[in-house]
């Protein structure tokens, strides 16, 4: 890969930089600035106004100021702990208190009456009027002009280990080195024209260094030309990264897969439901997908319970009527065993052999199963990550298909491609996943996939009722738990915190765990949470599904897709700190049989904005599109996508919300890029996205 601004000094290592020895430049490139060129795209956050003066008098509370101003009166206790304040005042008449909780006995003493003292920072509403804590300041000579800043103060997003003023500092000499406008351009000036956006240089010494009276408020935003200017060539090289990508994997090359009709027809008649049209149209794609000599690479989107697995085992035993093997790989054990199931059941009769291959196989079962994928006698092979692991070889691969995708990141999707690369031939990829993207998202998100939808579900399933109800009335929801159950109906009762913290979520649960069994006397309530072993989680989720527990207290655990359509009671506890995809995931476990099901969120009031929003978006709506869409609005992108399991790189500088607008342009100016000069494409990338590494090399 060429090195884009190897000639413009971009490339050097950051120790080039005067203060900046081994152990800083560490301590920076473990936090992702390597070189000069990421110190340029390290972008503040904030600025602070150090070109004005105000008067004393003129100062409001939670407005950021700077005045010059003479010390009138120093104090200092210990009473609960030291205290410095210090009295400084203009000739404006009025005075303000500069509180320090920390300080030394040498700063303490440098206060003097009478001394001159430029102060910055923000006032708030003290005792006495308005006071500072800790300002930052200097003394100034006593007498004379002192001049003002003519540029805004970058403040940067904080490194660890690294104080703010060096950053600062180091950041201005990184732009000390930027060479010439004409040298660092990539863009070619007619698109900058077009799109009304300055230069590279300009734009990063306007967002580095603002000139006073810049629109701080635009800044704010992100909608400065500078910034957008930014954010634009930063997409642009994502962009053209996956279009790279996309295209070196489409010159490879795959063997069609034409035929099985029979075979196919087969699987219809034993699946003892039709295909809604939804399933049929995406079926369809993929099939068409599968009959070129090219890879197809195709993301299978559909909300949970729309019949994706359906969709798989029949494009699956179109490959196995080819002769060829297909990979099924599921994010845990539990879900994957749940495919296997199926797929056995479907297909064993027809003849297909379905073998299971897990991380914790007895050694010799491993053996054979590894010799069956080996010999081609396992057609249709699924597991978990173990799929993935040498040793694993396939005789013939021709589909790999990726449950949960969102689970998954690219390289391991990836990996598991290659297992089935023959010279300059792949397989076809299929990846589902439950989580709906919105478009703009999508675009971006998996440019290098096309994307199919299954945006209806099967017929006969009534849409769950969801309600909120206050962690006050759970005597009620234990009531109508045991109702439902008498019934003949199943519940499960989910425990969440607001942490991760697993030890913490099975102590809550297990406590409900208790109480349920207590005050639901004749009822089988079971227990699962993360920290058992795989094994007794999977028992006790299975003997849920086979209803020999009528309720089963959970923590997040209990996994997406599990399938057990008795249960149509979903109870979620602490609601209001779970996001929507989170939320919307688990209420997806019911309303998978004919019976109606109710979700409800139990919450512990006063709820905020946020929560109180989401609780309504619930509500109102079971669709995971318009879910999906909310939650952006609710929480950005970056949240959405669980940016690193996705594969989407973090952005330096853009924000797909913010600046989804540019998107459609960005994706015209990549292919015209890509077509009409590849090599600056090529410097674009290098210059953003860096290696390989990002792209699991395709
Ligand atoms: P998901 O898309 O969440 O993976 P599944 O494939 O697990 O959904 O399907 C959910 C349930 O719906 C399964 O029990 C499946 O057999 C059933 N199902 C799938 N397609 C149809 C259909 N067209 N008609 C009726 N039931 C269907
Ligand atoms: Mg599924």
């Amino acid at each position: 890969m060429p090195a884009p601004d190897l000639a413009t000094g971009g490339d050097a290592p950051t120790s080039v930089l005067a203060g900046v020895g081994p152990g800083v430049a560490e301590k920076l490139a473990a936090q992702g600035l390597l070189c000069v060129r990421d110190l340029w795209f390290h972008l503040p956050l904030r600025y602070e106004d150090r070109t004005r003066l105000s008067a004393v008098r003129g100062l409001r509370a939670g407005e950021p100021a700077q005045v010059d101003a003479r010390v009138e009166a120093i104090e200092r206790s210990f009473r609960h702990r030291p205290m410095l304040q210090v009295a400084v005042g203009d000739e404006s008449g009025a005075s303000l208190v500069l509180r320090f909780f920390h300080f030394t006995a040498a700063q303490a003493a440098q206060f003097a009456v009478g001394r001159r003292i430029r102060v910055f920072g923000t006032p708030r509403e003290g005792r006495v009027g308005l006071e500072i804590a800790h300002p930052s300041y200097r003394f100034l000579a006593d007498e004379g002009e002192v001049e003002l800043s003519d540029r805004l103060d970058p403040v940067y997003p904080a490194l660890e280990g690294i104080g703010a003023a060096a950053l600062r500092r180091w950041v201005g000499l990184a732009l000390q080195r930027l060479p010439p406008a004409q040298e660092l351009e990539l863009l070619p000036p007619a698109i900058l024209a077009d799109l009304h956006l300055p230069g590279l240089r300009e734009a990063l010494l306007a967002v580095h260094r603002p000139t006073a009276g810049t629109d701080t408020a635009l800044l704010a935003t992100g909608a400065h030309p500078a910034q957008k200017r930014l954010a634009l060539e930063e997409l642009l090289a994502y962009q053209i990264g996956l279009r790279r990508q996309r295209m070196a994997i489409r010159r490879l090359g795959a063997r069609p897969i034409v035929a099985g009709d029979a075979l196919v027809a087969a699987l219809r008649a034993r699946l003892g439901f039709a295909l809604t049209g939804a399933q049929e149209r995406v079926l369809a794609q993929i099939d068409a997908d599968m009959a070129l000599a090219e890879p197809m690479l195709r993301l299978l989107q559909g909300d949970v319970g729309s019949g994706k697995t359906a969709v798989a085992a029949l494009a699956s035993v179109r490959a196995v009527a080819a002769g060829r093997q297909v990979a099924l790989m599921a994010p845990t054990e539990l879900l994957g065993e749940q495919h296997c199931a199926s797929f056995r059941a479907w297909l064993e009769p027809l003849g297909v052999q379905v073998a299971w291959l897990a991380g914790k196989l007895p050694a010799r079962a491993r053996r054979d199963v590894l010799a069956a994928i080996a010999d081609g006698r396992a057609q249709v092979v699924i597991g978990t990550h173990a799929l993935m692991q040498e040793g694993v070889a396939f005789a013939d691969l021709g589909l790999v298909v990726v449950d949960e995708q969102h689970r998954f990141g690219v390289h391991q999707r990836l990996a598991l491609r290659d297992k089935g690369v023959a010279g300059e031939l792949v397989p076809h990829q299929l990846v589902m996943t439950a989580t709906p993207i919105p478009r703009t998202l999508a675009m971006t998100a998996y440019a290098d996939l096309d994307v199919s939808v299954i945006d209806e579900l099967p017929p006969g399933r009534t849409p769950v009722q969801t309600v909120a109800a206050s962690a006050a009335r759970r005597d009620e929801l234990i009531e109508r738990v045991r109702v439902a159950c008498a019934e003949g109906r199943q519940a499960y009762w989910v425990c969440t915190l607001i942490d991760d913290n697993e030890e913490l979520q099975a102590q809550a649960a297990s406590s409900l765990h208790q109480q349920l069994v207590e005050r639901l006397p004749g009822l089988r309530v079971g227990f699962v949470h993360g920290r058992m072993k795989p094994a007794d989680k999977q028992a006790t989720m299975r003997a849920f599904k086979d209803a020999a527990l009528d309720v089963l207290v959970a923590t997040t655990v209990i996994e997406v897709g599990v399938d057990v359509p008795r249960a149509s009671l979903m109870l979620i506890e602490n609601a209001e700190r779970l996001g929507l995809a989170q939320l919307h995931q688990l209420r997806g476990r019911v309303g998978r049989g004919a019976a109606v099901s109710t979700c409800v969120l139990i919450y512990q009031p006063p709820l905020s904005m946020q929560a109180r929003q989401r609780i309504e978006a619930m509500r109102a709506t079971t669709d995971g599109f318009v879910i999906a869409q909310k939650d952006l609005e609710l929480r950005g992108p970056g949240e959405l996508l669980g940016a690193r399991q996705t594969g989407l790189a973090q952005f330096r500088v853009a924000d797909l919300m913010r600046d989804a607008p540019l998107l459609p342009r960005v994706q015209q100016i990549a292919a015209d890029l890509l077509a009409s000069d590849p090599a600056l494409a090529e410097r674009l990338v290098a210059r953003w996205v860096g290696g390989a590494e990002r792209y699991a090399g395709a």
